[in-house]
C-alpha cells in the first residue's frame, strides 16, 4: 500500500546520534526528591549539565598505619589530609555542655587514635562508630598533648574500601543540600552510564596538531584529574579542546544567524533626507562631526539593497539617540515603521518624552508600548494602531518582542544598550519586518578582541567624540569614614541650584536588601533634606517611577536616591553630582555606565565613588582607574584584563555572559581559532553535519532567556 504524507524516518545516522542526545539530555539518575538540590547546583538535572560540571581542585588523602607516619606527614604539612584504619575501643561523653565527645581507637600497631565531635550525640555516634569494630576515618589530623586526634573526620566508612579514600580526588563545588561524597558517586554513575562515544566534530587535523583528546576522554579526564595542572584551564589540553566546541558551536551559531538574516530585500529603506533637514532645522543644537558621519554611514547602509546589521558603539553622553532617530527617520520617510527597542521602561518613557516634540514637529505619529499589567488597555490599543500602521515610530520595552505585537510594514528596528538583550531577542524583533534593518546601540564599549569574536554578525559605526563643551566628569575616591562630609557637599550643590544623584550599594543576590538599603538611606537624607528628595527603585510601580522621574526631570526634588534602575541611558542634563555607595561592589563597566548619568551639560561635573575598605587588590585597580580616566574604550580594555572575559561586565548586567567554559581574554587564541574554522566551514557547507547540529544543540543549553532585567 502506498503510504502518503508519513515524516520521513530518520537516517541511520541521524538515528544513532539522536539516542545519544537523549541520553545527555535525559535526567539525572537521582532520587527524585533530591532533583530541586541538584537544580540549584547545576542550574538544571540533566546529565549534560553535571558532565559540564567540573572540578575546582584535587586533594591528596595520604595513608597512615603507624604513629611514626602521622609524625612524618606533620612535619611536612600540618594540614594533610589522612586515612587511617582505626579500630574502636570507648566512648566518652562531655561532663560539661562546652566539651566534646570522644572516641578512643587504636590503630592496627596499638598507637591510640581519638576522634572528636562537637555537639556529638551518643546514640548517633554508637551507630556509626560501632565498639570493636574497624573503620576507615578520613580528614585532618593534630596531635593533642602527643595523641593523633581527628577532629569531625570528612568521611567514616567500611574498612574494605580503604583505598577509596586514599590517592588524589577531584573537590566540585557544591551548593547546600549537596554533599562532596554524593556528587562524586552521581559523576560515576553517570560518567559509567550515560557518556556516550560522539563523532568527532573537530578536524581530525586540529586534534593532531594541539595533541587534543576526543570530546568523551576530554570529559572523562577532567573528572578524573590527577593534580591541580590537569584543572588549569590554559595547560589541560581536555579544557582546551572543551573550549574549543564551545566557541566553535557559538561561533556557528552567529554565522548561521548572520546567513538566515541577511537576506536581499531588493529594496532600500533610505531614499529620501527631507525629513532629516527639517529634523537638523528645530534641533536647538548643531549635530556633531561623529554624529554627522555616523548618521552617513547608515544612510548609505540602508540605501543598499541588502538590509543592514549595524552597531552603535558610542561612550556615554555621545548622543546616539540623536544618530538613531536620524535613521528612524529615513526609515519613515520611505513608508516603514520603527521601533525602538529600550532595555527598562524608564528608558523607553524617556525616549518616547524627548522624541515626541520632534515628533509632532515632523508630522510622525508616535507609540509607547510598555509590559505590565497597567498596560494592557492601553497596549491593546497601541497594538492595533501597530498593526494598522497608524503609529509610525513605536518605542517600548521587550513588550515589542512580544507575538502580539504585529507590525504593519516594519523596516527598521533601533535597539538601545544592545547588551541587555540577547541575540534571539534581537532576531525575534527584525524578524516582524520583512528584512528589517537593525541599529543596535551600545554605551559600553566593546573592546575590538572582542568585537571581532562575539559580534561577527554586524557592521560598526563609533561615535568618537562627545558634544562640544562637555569637560570630563572629575572623580573622587572616599572612604565611608567622609559619609558625613560627602553630605554637607552634597547640601552645597543643591543650595546652588544643583540636582544629585545617589546610588546606593548593589546587595548581592538579594532585592530585597537593596530596597532596604536604599530606604534607609533615603528616610536618613530626607532627615537632612527634607522635601527636596525623592526615591527611585525597581519595586515601584511604572507609573510611579514615571512620576518620580518626570519630576525630578523638571527640578521638583534636588537628589534622587535610587539603585542601579538608573543605570543606563538616563539623561537628565541638569544633574552634575553622582554619589555612589559601595562603590567597590560594582563592576567597572557599571561605574562607568553609572558615571555617565552626570556630565551632560557644559558644567564641570562630579563623582563621588564611596568605599567600604579594606579593598581588594582588584576593587584597589578598578576604583583607581576610575578616578585616572573618563576614556570608556580604555576603561574597558583594563576591565577587561582585570576580570577576564568569562565574566565581562558583570555576569548579571550583561548578554556577554554566553559563555560557559571560555574566558575571553585568557582564551583568545582559541577563539580566533574557531572562529576562522567556523568561517571556512559556513562557506563551504550549506548544512551542518549531524555531528555539528548535536555540538550546537549541547551547548545552546547555556543560554539563558534571561537578559532583560527591567528596571
Ligand atoms: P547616549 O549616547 O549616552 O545615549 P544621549 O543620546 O542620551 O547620549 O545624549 C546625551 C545628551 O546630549 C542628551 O541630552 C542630548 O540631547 C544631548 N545631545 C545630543 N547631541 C548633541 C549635540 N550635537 N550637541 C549638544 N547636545 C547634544
Ligand atoms: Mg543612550
Amino acid at each position: 500500500m502506498e503510504q502518503k504524507n508519513i515524516a520521513k524516518p530518520l537516517s541511520e545516522p541521524f538515528l544513532h546520534l539522536k539516542k545519544q542526545k537523549d541520553l545527555l539530555f535525559s535526567t539525572l539518575p537521582i532520587q527524585q526528591q533530591l532533583l530541586a538540590r541538584y537544580k540549584k547546583l547545576l542550574g538544571n538535572t540533566r546529565v549534560i549539565d553535571l558532565l559540564y560540571h567540573f572540578p575546582l581542585r584535587t586533594e591528596v588523602r595520604e595513608a597512615v598505619y603507624t604513629l611514626n607516619d602521622i609524625y612524618a606527614l606533620l612535619k611536612k604539612n600540618p594540614k594533610v589530609l589522612m586515612s587511617a584504619i582505626v579500630e574502636i575501643n570507648d566512648y566518652e561523653t562531655p561532663k560539661f555542655r562546652s566539651k566534646s565527645l570522644r572516641i578512643h581507637a587504636f590503630l592496627d600497631d596499638g598507637t591510640p587514635v581519638k576522634i572528636l565531635y562537637f555537639n556529638g550525640k551518643l546514640p548517633w555516634i554508637q551507630k556509626l562508630y560501632p565498639l570493636g569494630q574497624r573503620k576507615v576515618i578520613t580528614g585532618t589530623c593534630s596531635l593533642v598533648r602527643g595523641v593523633p586526634t581527628f577532629t569531625h573526620p570528612d568521611y567514616v566508612d567500611f574498612p574494605s574500601l580503604f583505598k577509596l579514600y586514599v590517592g588524589s580526588f577531584p573537590v566540585y563545588p557544591l551548593s547546600a543540600g549537596v554533599s562532596q561524597a554524593a556528587l562524586s558517586t552521581t559523576i560515576k554513575t553517570v560518567l559509567e552510564n550515560y557518556l556516550p562515544d560522539l563523532p568527532e566534530w573537530i578536524d581530525p587535523h586540529l586534534l593532531e596538531e594541539y595533541g587534543w583528546p576526543s570530546w568523551r576522554e576530554a570529559l572523562l579526564n577532567l573528572h578524573s584529574p590527577t593534580s591541580n595542572k590537569d584543572l588549569d584551564p590554559s595547560n589541560s589540553k581536555s579544557y582546551q579542546r572543551l573550549i574549543y566546541d564551545e566557541i566553535f558551536a557559538r561561533q556557528l551559531d552567529i554565522y548561521h544567524i548572520q546567513r538566515k538574516s541577511r537576506k536581499l530585500r531588493g529594496k532600500s529603506t533610505a531614499k529620501n533626507t527631507t525629513l532629516f533637514e527639517h529634523l537638523k532645522k528645530i534641533l536647538p543644537f548643531t549635530l556633531t562631526h561623529a554624529q554627522k558621519n555616523a548618521i552617513e554611514e547608515i544612510y548609505k547602509d540602508m540605501h543598499q539593497n541588502n538590509s543592514m546589521r549595524r552597531l552603535l558603539q558610542g561612550d556615554v553622553g555621545s548622543g546616539k539617540t540623536l544618530v538613531a532617530f536620524s535613521a528612524a527617520l529615513f526609515a519613515l520617510e520611505s513608508g516603514f515603521q520603527v521601533a525602538f527597542l529600550a532595555p527598562t521602561e524608564i528608558l523607553a518613557r524617556q525616549h518616547a518624552a524627548k522624541i515626541l516634540p520632534l515628533a509632532n514637529q515632523l508630522g510622525l505619529k508616535l507609540d509607547l508600548l510598555l509590559g505590565g499589567k497597567s498596560q494592557n488597555k492601553d497596549g491593546k490599543k497601541a497594538r492595533q494602531r501597530i498593526l494598522t500602521g497608524e503609529s509610525q515610530l513605536i518605542i517600548g520595552t521587550h513588550a515589542l518582542i512580544d507575538e502580539s505585537v504585529i507590525f504593519q510594514n516594519l523596516g527598521l528596528a533601533i535597539i538601545d544598550e544592545q547588551h541587555r538583550f540577547g541575540v534571539d531577542q534581537r532576531l525575534r524583533l527584525i524578524e516582524k519586518g520583512d528584512n528589517a534593518d537593525m541599529l543596535a546601540m551600545t554605551a559600553t564599549p566593546i573592546p575590538r578582541s572582542l568585537q571581532m569574536t562575539l559580534f561577527t554578525d554586524m557592521d560598526t559605526t563609533f561615535i568618537k567624540e562627545k558634544p562640544a563643551g562637555r569637560l570630563d566628569i572629575q572623580t573622587s575616591l572616599l572612604d565611608k569614614s567622609f559619609l558625613k562630609k560627602v553630605i554637607e557637599s552634597l547640601g552645597r550643590h543643591i543650595e546652588k541650584g544643583g540636582q544629585a544623584y545617589w546610588v546606593c550599594p548593589l546587595v548581592e543576590e538579594s532585592q530585597n536588601l537593596d530596597l532596604a538599603a536604599v530606604e534607609n538611606r533615603y528616610s536618613e537624607l530626607n532627615k537632612v533634606f527634607p522635601g527636596k528628595i525623592s526615591l527611585i527603585h525597581g519595586r515601584l510601580k511604572s507609573c510611579e517611577k514615571d512620576t518620580i522621574m518626570q519630576g525630578f526631570s523638571k527640578g521638583e526634588t534636588s537628589i534622587l536616591v535610587a539603585t542601579t534602575v538608573i543605570e543606563v541611558g538616563v539623561d537628565i542634563p541638569n544633574v552634575s553630582l553622582i554619589i555612589i555607595e559601595h562603590a567597590e561592589r560594582f563592576g567597572l563597566a557599571q561605574l562607568h555606565q553609572l558615571r555617565g548619568r552626570v556630565g551632560r551639560n557644559s558644567l564641570k561635573s562630579h563623582c563621588f565613588l564611596i568605599y567600604d575598605p579594606p579593598l581588594t587588590d582588584t576593587a584597589k585597580s578598578r576604583l583607581s582607574i576610575m578616578r585616572e580616566t573618563n576614556d570608556g574604550f580604555l576603561l574597558a580594555e583594563e576591565d577587561l584584563k582585570l576580570r577576564g572575559g568569562g565574566d565581562i561586565y558583570g555576569t548579571q548586567q550583561s548578554g556577554y555572559a554566553i559563555f560557559k567554559l571560555a574566558h575571553l581574554s585568557r582564551d583568545i587564541h582559541l577563539f580566533h581559532l574557531a572562529r576562522d574554522k567556523a568561517r571556512l566551514h559556513i562557506s563551504t557547507n550549506v548544512k551542518d553535519s549531524p555531528q555539528l547540529l548535536l555540538l550546537r544543540v549541547i551547548f545552546k543549553k547555556y543560554e539563558t532567556d534571561d537578559y532583560i532585567k527591567a528596571g
